[in-house]
C-alpha cells in the first residue's frame, strides 16, 4: 500500500513542477495495473506502452477511457492494424511504409489517428526513428495521408543519457520541429514535442518539450 501511495505522490509532485503547457506521460512498461491506477489517482492522464501486447493487457485491466494511451515503442508493420485500434496516439512513426499501413487501417475504420514522428536524434546509436535529414520528406508524406494527423515529434536522445548530449539531441529535435512548422503543411498541426525521461526531463523542458515521458521518477526503479 505504502508503495502505491508513493507513486500517487510522485505523480502529483511532478505535475506541480511542470510549467504550463508541458504535459506528463507515464511510461508504464513492466508496471502492474495497480501501479498504473496509483499514477492515475495522482492526476496522470497520458500513458505510454512500448509493446502492443502489453498495452492491450493494461488497457483491458485499467480501462480504455481512464487515460489517453500512446505507443512509445517501435511498431512493426504487421502490428499496425491492432495498434490503430488500440492506441489514441502513435508516438513512434518512423517510415513511409508504416505510415501508409496505418493510414489504410484507419481509413477502413473511419478514424483519424494522431501521430508523432520519432526522430533518431543521436543518429549513430539508435536503430529506430527517422534520421533528421530524412524527417522533412517523411513529414510531407504523412501530412498527405488523410487518416493520420501529424501532431509533432518525439525523440529518445542518446543511449548513455549523457546530459550534454541529451541536451544537444533535444535542441536538434526542437529546431527540426520549427523547420517543419515553417513549411505550413496542411494536415500537420505540429504542436507537440515529446522528449525527456526521468534523468533528463528538466533539460528537455528547457529545450522546449511539450510532453515528458517518465517511468522511474513516477513508479520507482523497475523490477529486474
Ligand atoms: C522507459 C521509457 C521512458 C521512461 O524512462 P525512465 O528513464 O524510466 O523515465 C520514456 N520513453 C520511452 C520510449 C521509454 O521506453
Amino acid at each position: 500500500m505504502e508503495r502505491l501511495e508513493q507513486i500517487s505522490r510522485n505523480t502529483r509532485e511532478i505535475l506541480q513542477r511542470l510549467p504550463p503547457g508541458v504535459t506528463l506521460l507515464g511510461a508504464a512498461k513492466g508496471r502492474t495495473p495497480d501501479e498504473i491506477r496509483a499514477a492515475l489517482a495522482g492526476g496522470l492522464v497520458e500513458l505510454g506502452h512500448n509493446y502492443v501486447q502489453e498495452a492491450a493487457r493494461s488497457i483491458d485491466a485499467v480501462g480504455r477511457h481512464c487515460a489517453r494511451w500512446h505507443l512509445i515503442g517501435h511498431l512493426q508493420r504487421n502490428k499496425a492494424r491492432r495498434a490503430a485500434e488500440l492506441f489514441d496516439q502513435i508516438d513512434t512513426l518512423d517510415s513511409a511504409a508504416l505510415a501508409e499501413e496505418l493510414d489504410k487501417r484507419c481509413a477502413a475504420a473511419g478514424t483519424v489517428l494522431p501521430v508523432l514522428l520519432e526522430i533518431n536524434s543521436a543518429a549513430e546509436e539508435r536503430k529506430s526513428g527517422v534520421l533528421p535529414d530524412e524527417a522533412e520528406a517523411l513529414a510531407r508524406r504523412v501530412a498527405g495521408l488523410e487518416h493520420l494527423r501529424l501532431e509533432g515529434l518525439m525523440t529518445m536522445g542518446p543511449l548513455d543519457e549523457d546530459p550534454r548530449r541529451c541536451r544537444q539531441a533535444f535542441r536538434l529535435t526542437r529546431q527540426l520541429l520549427e523547420h517543419l512548422r515553417s513549411l505550413h503543411l496542411a494536415g500537420a498541426p505540429l504542436g507537440q514535442l515529446s522528449m525527456g525521461m526521468s534523468s533528463s526531463w528538466q533539460a528537455a523542458v528547457e529545450e522546449g518539450a511539450t510532453q515528458v515521458r517518465l517511468g522511474t521518477a513516477l513508479f520507482g526503479p523497475r523490477p529486474a
